[in-house]
């Protein structure tokens, strides 16, 4: 799956010639013309990455990076400047931003620093773009190598484990029974046969991938019917 990139900007034609450049280079690409705009669809959407104008009608780009820190979210965030003031304010207020270019900039600067964002956050997954990598949120499962991370964090998830989300994960919204689990993953492994078994697995996925295993955002528990992932 691509990564996601949002790109808050009120002035069509650089928001169209950003828009075009990374659509080029594979990446799915949302416009946001204000910062209002832009801060509900990231707070919403969670894009992997946000291309942030500072000039902004309404609420600036300062204020629309300042509020996104505010929510948790930690996507890299590249903030567009049109002056040296404006540089300044970025560095010095520490509002999060992870990288800024002044305007007039080349595509291909922005290109570049885009996709090393990418990589310092998502670490070499984000360079599977359309390989078989599941992301949620800052969750991210690579299905060929059999890898997860939560951000740049690797966790390391035992064989069972990871055949129960790679299942759950590879469909979002599609509820699993606890007797199917067990279907799915009997030749994968000799597990005990009681559905019980993977309410356990479930639990230590749970303890390894969720904030809060108690109140989980990734594997969902549909009440008398089984299990879930999140849908995006
Ligand atoms: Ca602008």
């Amino acid at each position: 799956m691509a990564a996601t990139i949002l790109i808050v900007e009120d002035e069509f034609a650089v928001a169209r010639g950003i828009q075009y450049a990374l659509q080029q280079e594979g990446y799915e690409v949302t416009v946001a013309r204000s910062g209002e705009e832009g801060l509900d669809f990231a707070t919403h959407q969670a894009p992997d990455l946000v291309v942030l104008d500072v000039r902004l009608p309404g609420m600036d780009g300062f204020e629309v990076l300042r509020r996104l820190r505010a929510t948790g979210s930690k996507a890299p965030v590249l903030v567009l400047t049109a002056r040296d003031d404006e540089v300044d304010k970025v560095i010095g207020l520490e509002l999060g931003a992870d990288d800024y270019l002044t305007k007039p900039f080349g595509l291909r600067e922005l290109m570049s620093r885009i996709k090393a964002l990418l990589r310092r956050a998502y670490g070499d997954l984000a360079d599977a773009a359309g390989g078989r990598v599941i992301r949620h949120l800052d969750l991210l499962i690579d299905l060929e190598r059999r890898r997860v991370q939560r951000g740049q964090r690797r966790i390391a998830l035992t064989a069972t484990e990871f055949e129960i989300l790679r299942h759950l994960a590879s469909r979002p919204g599609r509820v699993y029974s606890r007797r199917e689990l067990l279907e799915l993953l009997r030749d994968y492994e000799a597990l005990d046969q009681d559905e019980k078994t993977i309410n356990v697995h479930v639990s230590h996925l749970r303890e390894k991938i969720e904030d809060d295993p108690s109140l989980p955002v990734f594997v969902l528990t549909i009440r008398g019917a089984g299990y879930a992932f999140a849908e995006r």
